[in-house]
């Protein structure tokens, strides 16, 4: 099961696209300097199927889901990451607080931000940050595309 805090359309988190940006509970982070301690918690409603295409269909016009942590159920992040692409024919994206991630997991999305938030580099957005995001380009496989954030 996975639960959620909020949903909402962002611009920034993936600079490509037009994001429905869902803050998923349960996180099995522990960063130093933890920037959303309580998404650490089991807070939140259950993002069951049926809630998840209710997000969807209520905010038309999004081009990919990027679900801002991966909880507690990794099996319910990739079913969740299917429905996106095949009931919804939308990019799906993952930010992660690890460094590292299995590659079966990683294959479910479009996009991937790995790396934990360490306070002495900062976010993404800071040239010095340690996080990378990546995108699976259909013909190129993964690649690095962190300086957009720069721009
Ligand atoms: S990934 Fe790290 S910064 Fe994000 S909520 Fe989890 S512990 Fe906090």
């Amino acid at each position: 099961m996975m639960k959620y805090t909020t949903a909402m359309v962002t611009f920034e988190e993936i600079p490509t696209e037009v994001s429905l940006s869902i803050s998923i509970s349960n996180c099995q982070g522990r960063c130093a300097g933890c920037h959303s301690p309580e998404l650490r918690e089991d807070i939140g409603t259950e993002l069951t199927d049926d809630k998840l295409d209710f997000l969807i269909e209520t905010n038309r016009g999004v081009s990919c889901v990027l679900f801002l942590g991966e909880g507690k159920s990794i099996d319910s992040l990739k079913k969740a990451a299917r429905r996106v692409r095949e009931t919804h024919n939308l990019r799906v994206a993952l930010y992660s607080g690890r460094d590292e991630m299995e590659d079966d997991l990683k294959m479910c999305f479009d996009y991937v931000k790995l790396g934990r938030y360490d306070a002495r580099f900062g976010p993404i957005n800071k040239v010095m940050t340690n996080q990378r995001l990546f995108f699976q380009d259909p013909e190129k496989g993964w690649r690095d595309i962190t300086n957009l954030f720069w721009k």
